[in-house]
């Protein structure tokens, strides 16, 4: 089982949301899949996810809404 890079406690497999608040907008990302440390509540993404997220904040920047909620799963590629 991995550790947490922060506290060393065990990590969980557990859906969260990530936000990315942007100069003129903010974007909500739900459902993303990531890893959750029990102890500290550090939360970090598998290489893959961590792309995904940023190809989906890419889009959404373009998108002329203040603020964006999407779900993970409706716009990974
Ligand atoms: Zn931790």
């Amino acid at each position: 089982m991995s550790e947490c890079i922060m506290c060393k406690g065990n990590l969980v497999d557990k859906e969260t949301n990530f936000i990315a608040d942007l100069d003129n907008c903010i974007i909500i990302v739900k459902g993303v899949p990531s890893q959750v440390c029990s102890q500290c509540g550090e939360v970090s993404y598998s290489h893959e996810v961590a792309i995904q997220l940023e190809k989906i904040v890419n889009q959404m920047k373009n998108a002329m809404t203040e603020v964006a909620i999407v779900h993970y799963n409706n716009v990974a590629a």
